[in-house]
């Protein structure tokens, strides 16, 4: 958390008249979406408007959250992104590490003459003024939740911001899965619930929404898993034809890689996927126990993300990445 030096700095810079602009990385996912929405709408209680900014768009499964469609998207709405961004007082960085993590609004971000406050939980966070980095914890929502508690403002919890962060904490921890959901997870999502968070209709407009392009997706992705490195690693890929053959909407191969991971034995799983429009290869990791895919993306595929969970790009065809992947993979000890 914030020293307590930290925290009342940041609340003088907190008022009605400051240009607040939140925001959050490039594919946002639940915790991108519910962590910056939860905190507007937390400011809100204090009477203070706040700007969502996302460099690009985001699934249909989270365009229910209160307020999500007011996010400026800022493929769409370059002008009005950098504005905002130049014209701010503060900005707060939710569930990214380092500007290259947010695209379009990287240099703008960097560049701007706003106190930059960074809220996550990646590994390896770069400079912000104010930081509240934490890796052990499994969202960014349940970060914002302890800096509701640390201005001790839990009773201005309010339903709107209970539904934002529930989503968030539930997407990042796979359904209370991951290793760090914690007792103190549990404790803020019960919280969230007595505040009106309904876990079924969250449960059922985040995840119950699958369409038949993803299903189609996800039986092809199935029936080709691979398994290699004495099947410790599974490895699933879906190559631009198949998801334009399948009509692939956006967010349609989120948790994808997870199956991979679901094989007895495995350690870890790769999901490799091109890309719509431009010639590279986005890629997903994800392990278990000390595997650190972090580490491996950040050396092998320009990317990063948890220890358990990263993300990355390679600018390669498919047959060479899958090729470079084993080889690298092999080297690696576990
Ligand atoms: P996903 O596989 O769901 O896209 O991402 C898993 C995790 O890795 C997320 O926490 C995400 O922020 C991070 N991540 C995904 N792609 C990248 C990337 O290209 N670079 C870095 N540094 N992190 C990434
Ligand atoms: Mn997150």
């Amino acid at each position: 958390m914030f020293t307590a030096k930290e925290i009342s700095e940041i609340n003088a810079l907190l008022t009605p008249e400051s240009n607040i602009v939140i925001v959050s990385h490039h594919n946002p996912d639940g915790d991108a979406i519910g962590s910056s929405l939860g905190l507007k709408h937390y400011l809100k209680t204090k009477g203070i408007e706040a700007t969502v900014i996302v460099p690009n768009d985001f699934p249909k499964f989270l365009k229910w959250m209160p307020e999500a469609k007011k996010i400026v998207i800022g493929e769409y709405k370059r002008k009005v992104a950098g504005e905002a961004i130049y014209n701010a007082d503060v900005i707060f960085c939710l569930d990214f590490n380092s500007p290259t993590r947010i695209g379009l609004l990287g240099d703008w971000v960097t560049k701007a003459k706003a106190k930059k406050i960074l809220i996550d939980h990646h590994q390896m966070p770069e400079q912000f003024d104010y930081v509240y980095s934490d890796t052990t914890i499994p969202a960014t929502c349940q970060m914002v939740y302890h800096f509701i508690q640390a201005n001790n403002d839990e009773r201005s919890v309010n339903l709107d911001i209970a539904q934002c962060l529930y989503t968030g904490i539930m997407t990042d921890t796979g359904g209370f899965r991951f290793r760090s959901t914690s007792a103190s997870t549990h404790r803020i999502v019960a919280d969230l619930i007595e505040k009106g968070a309904d876990p079924a209709i969250i449960t059922s407009n985040t995840w119950d929404t699958n369409t038949i392009s993803r299903l189609h997706l996800l039986s092809l992705v199935l029936s080709r898993i691979e398994l290699t490195k004495d099947g410790k690693v599974a490895i699933l890929w879906l190559k631009r034809a198949e998801l334009k053959e399948y009509g692939f909407d956006k967010g349609d191969t989120e948790g994808f890689v997870n199956y991979g991971l679901s094989v007895l034995g495995t350690k870890m799983a790769v999901f490799f996927m091109e890309d719509l429009y431009e010639d590279f290869i986005k890629i997903s990791f994800r392990s278990k126990d000390s595997v650190d895919t972090n580490q491996f993306a950040r050396k092998h595929f320009n990317g990063g993300g948890h220890i358990n969970a990263s993300g990355g790009k390679y600018f390669k065809s498919m047959e060479e990445t899958i090729e470079d992947f084993k080889e690298k993979i092999e080297a690696e000890e576990f």
